[in-house]
């Protein structure tokens, strides 16, 4: 006490507190890209071209995690840039939000060959890149984006027809199930109840940004 009153009769009017570096969190993402270059932890590094850790807003509360790059993510190095993506912008933008306000990855970092499912073994050697992103990105909703993110993050094989449309926790934080984009494309007749989750989505990212500082 006598030292605040000490900087007070010095002129400070306030301590200013220091927040969190703003560059901090892209700092830690970028590390953590240069560890995924160099990882070895499963066969995949030798397939890919170009590893894909993911982009958008590292302060983000909301974050979506897909299955894996596909051709198109491999050739440029970031996530849902192909048919899907267009489709997940579409659907990031009918929340009222641009691709840039949330985070986008996935839950391998590299392509598996000629866009075959991630193996068992593929998703456990990458799981840790994904928890640590989780970690820096601190996101307060997580939207899992099919059967394998959903399965991966919630511990589950449960099916996304059973998991889908229903709030989740993982580690405190809240998880929507919903179905795949690519999957979407393929059975437009579920884009319908697609909607449905993103509706309940948006609402909750409404919910909690009203109460973030
Ligand atoms: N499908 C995914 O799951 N992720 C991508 O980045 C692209 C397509």
């Amino acid at each position: 006490m006598a030292f605040l009153k000490h900087l007070q009769l010095l002129g400070f009017q306030f301590i200013p507190l220091q927040r969190e570096n703003c560059d901090d969190r892209e700092r830690e993402l970028e590390n953590l890209r240069l560890e995924i270059l160099r990882c070895k932890a499963c066969p995949l590094y030798k397939t890919r071209k170009n590893p894909v850790l993911g982009e958008g807003n590292p302060h983000s509360i909301l974050l979506f995690v897909g299955e894996a790059p596909g051709a198109e993510e491999d050739e440029q190095g970031r996530p849902f840039v192909g048919k899907a993506g267009e489709l997940l912008t579409k659907i990031i933008k009918a929340m009222g939000l641009e691709r840039g306000e949330v985070y986008i990855t996935n839950v391998l970092k590299c392509r598996p060959p000629g866009n075959r499912n991630p193996r068992p073994e593929e998703i456990k050697a990458c799981w840790p890149f994904l928890e640590r992103q989780i970690e820096i990105i601190k996101p307060k909703l997580i939207c899992t984006l099919g059967t394998f993110a959903t399965q991966t993050l919630l511990g589950t094989q449960e099916k996304i027809t059973s998991q889908r449309g229903t709030f989740k926790e993982w580690k405190g934080i809240k998880v929507l199930p919903t179905f795949h984009p690519a999957f979407l494309l393929r059975n437009p007749q579920y884009k319908r109840l697609a909607w449905d989750d993103i509706k309940k989505l948006m609402a909750e990212y409404q919910n909690l940004k009203s109460r973030d500082v």
